[in-house]
């Protein structure tokens, strides 16, 4: 069991169980929450039956909890929101992945969205497709501070740091929209720079969604003390490394706020990591047409990645508007996974799913915020 702060917790609110005034029923703490409910006159038990209906079935609405007492329902559904966060978007795509911006409460005079992506994994039964269970992406900052040129996410730069309670939210909110299998933390913002969030929001996944460690990847730029720091810990996670091309000088330029820091000291530290977990880490190159997909580049990837346990996954770039960036072809994908998989290491091409539709990272809240 988890051994983190739960959301919204503080340990003097959490021993005493005294909610702080506004809160949303995620931002609570469970004795919060319990406590919460009684003073509207249910019992503390009740409490677990509402936790159970938001985070493992996804249901947000009280009406519909019917282990509930009708009037304990009425109660809650007038003094007790569950999600702070308001949709400000939805866009669809034919392979029917979701994509949902949602605004958080401002900081100061920033605005504060995100974006949040349920992709529905699809198998070819007797009778048709039907739905397995989804991959939901999620955020962790609103905006990103590391500024990657290729990025839509990065164009803004940072808001702030997503509370737990919000980094919750998602997960709902993508639960809502049916069953989540996988998730991503590859949305928007680096996840390492919001840590204890993350950290104490994936316990409540992992504990009360039933996602387990495996099916969780938490995708970073890689700070190489952090990545040392937190490996001994053996978070409850797999890990992917986005590190785009195996040449110093590109990273520094690719990856702006990791300019300096030696693709040796990275890689050696997903090493330590894999010592330190034994779960293989997945590098990540996004693949940017005529930049970095050329043979030599494969070449100097496998020269980089031989002999380590570890996969790479190739991510072709999904353009955005007026990026000097291009898509590459699919036959220079192939050739560039062709070379990788020739020199020994285990390569997956990933397309980004729903293209027609905003597919690219952050594409969607970019154009929200250019519309409000
Ligand atoms: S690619 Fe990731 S790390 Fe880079 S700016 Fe976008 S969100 Fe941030």
């Amino acid at each position: 069991m988890s051994t983190s702060p739960e959301p919204g917790a503080s340990p003097n609110d959490a021993e005493r169980g005294a909610a702080p005034a506004g809160a949303t029923l995620l931002a609570l703490s469970k004795p919060e929450l319990a406590a919460r409910v009684v003073e509207l006159g249910g019992k503390p038990f009740h409490a677990r039956i509402v936790r159970e209906n938001v985070l493992a079935k996804g249901e947000l609405d009280y009406a519909r909890m019917t282990s509930l007492p009708a009037a304990l329902r009425e109660r809650l559904a007038a003094e007790l929101p569950i999600l702070s966060g308001t949709e400000l978007a939805r866009s669809h795509a034919l392979d029917k992945t979701t994509k949902l911006v949602i605004e958080f409460p401002r900081d100061g005079k920033r605005e504060v969205s995100v974006e949040t992506v349920h992709m529905p994994s699809l198998w070819v039964g007797g009778d048709g497709d039907a739905i397995q269970g989804a991959t939901l992406c999620v955020s962790t900052q609103a905006g990103c501070p590391i500024g990657c040129p290729f990025c839509a996410s990065g164009q803004l730069g940072l808001a702030r740091n997503l509370a737990a309670h919000e980094i919750v939210e998602q997960y709902v909110r993508g639960r809502a929209l049916g069953p989540l299998a996988r998730s991503v933390v590859m949305g928007m913002g680096e996840p390492l720079l919001n840590y204890e969030n993350l950290s104490a929001a994936l316990d409540v996944v992992h504990d009360e969604m039933g996602l387990g460690s495996r099916k969780i990847t938490v995708s970073t730029v890689g700070f190489p003390d952090r990545l040392n720091k937190l490996a001994p810990k053996k978070p409850r996670f797999q890990l992917a490394i986005s590190l785009h091309t195996p040449v110093q000088e590109e990273r520094d330029v690719l990856v702006p706020a990791m300019k300096g820091v030696p693709i040796e000291d990275i890689v050696s530290a997903g090493d330590f990591w894999f010592a330190a977990t034994g779960r293989e880490i997945t590098y990540e190159v996004i693949l940017l047409g005529g930049d970095n997909d050329t043979p030599l580049h494969a070449e100097r990837l496998v020269a980089l990645l031989r002999g380590r346990r570890c996969s790479v996954n190739l991510i072709p770039f999904n353009p955005v508007a007026e990026s000097p960036f291009r898509r590459p072809s699919p036959e220079r994908v192939e050739d560039f996974r062709a070379a990788l998989e020739h020199g020994g290491l285990v390569a997956t091409v990933r397309w980004s799913r729903g293209v027609e539709s905003d597919a690219a990272c952050g594409q969607l809240r970019l154009r929200v915020a250019g519309r409000t």
